[in-house]
């Protein structure tokens, strides 16, 4: 099955000149989505993840139906100020501005094999931040995954892991 026919394009979205890819019409297509869940935890698998985490708010998609399949435990990594209790947080740098983001300060035991997975890798930030977030908690993080790669964005060259992609466009 050809994965990219489940993936939209929408152009000038959420700026004029952005084409966004849209993995909604992918989500809502059964084998579709059952398939692109197959395949990921097919790729994953090899790296020997003891647990899987997920950045806010397309990664949880991934991560949680992953982490069923491959009988582990999944992790959120959230935006600021929604985790309860004592959390560690790191700030990275956007395109305007800068976000944070933030893991509960018990999520991981130390040594944890962590893979850290969202809908999409772009410039890589995104994922960089969350990898450091990992290992600042304590984890190893011997991968990340995303459905899909922007290869022209290069942001694979950002991250010290290997990272699993299911479609790439260049
Ligand atoms: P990066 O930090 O530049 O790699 O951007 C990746 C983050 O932005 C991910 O969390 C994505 O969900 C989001 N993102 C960037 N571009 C797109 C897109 O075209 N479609 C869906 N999400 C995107």
């Amino acid at each position: 099955m050809d994965l990219r026919q489940h993936i939209r394009g929408v152009p000038d979205f959420p700026k004029p000149g952005i084409l966004f890819y849209d993995i909604s019409t992918l989500l809502r297509h059964g084998p579709a989505w059952h398939e692109a869940v197959a395949r990921m935890a097919e790729a994953i698998r090899p790296h020997a993840p003891t647990m899987l985490a997920g950045i806010e708010s397309r990664g949880f998609l991934l991560a949680a139906p992953l982490a069923l399949q491959l009988g582990l435990g999944f992790v959120m990594l959230r935006k600021r100020g929604k985790l309860p209790g004592a959390t560690i947080g790191l700030d990275y740098a956007l395109e305007y501005g800068t976000d944070r983001i933030e893991i509960q300060a018990d999520a991981v035991r130390p040594g944890e094999r962590v893979v850290i997975l969202d809908d999409l890798l772009a410039t890589g930030g995104t994922m960089a931040a969350g990898i450091e977030l990992l290992r600042k908690a304590g984890a190893e993080v011997p991968a990340a995954a995303a459905l899909i790669e922007l290869t022209f964005l290069k942001g694979r060259e950002r991250l010290d892991v290997p990272c699993e992609v299911l479609v790439s466009y260049d």
